[in-house]
């Protein structure tokens, strides 16, 4: 299960945060996924409340998912906006150029880390 590989890495990187800010308790944890990255959210936060199980550190924190909207960026003109300003038969808003790319198929991207 690709998320729960996902989940154990934010963990992972969270507990060195936790180390580096002197902290040994998490509160809360904001997470930007792209609307293109393939990732289920609901597998996602699943996977992070199973593993945080075994990690007392982590025990009462509540994971907070952001999911920014979907963007395209048109090839031609290089402008980026979002699916609902394309043009009725989906092309670039500017120059009605029909050649698009997703933008934020990266995968996890930490925001925020509450910690004490
Ligand atoms: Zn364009």
């Amino acid at each position: 299960m690709h998320e729960l590989s996902l989940a154990q890495a934010l963990i992972d990187q969270v507990k060195l945060l936790l180390k580096e800010h002197n902290a040994n308790k998490v509160l809360r944890i904001s997470v930007e996924i792209g609307p293109f990255s393939g990732i289920v959210i609901d597998s996602f936060e699943f996977g992070y409340y199973a593993l945080i199980k075994e990690e007392p550190s982590f025990i009462d924190s509540k994971l907070e998912i952001i999911t920014p909207p979907a963007l395209y960026q048109c090839v031609f003109c290089g402008r980026k906006f979002k699916e609902d300003e394309l043009t009725k038969d989906k092309r670039c808003p500017f120059c009605k150029d029909s050649f698009l790319t997703p933008v934020g198929d990266g995968d996890i991207l930490l925001k925020e880390v509450e910690m004490e």
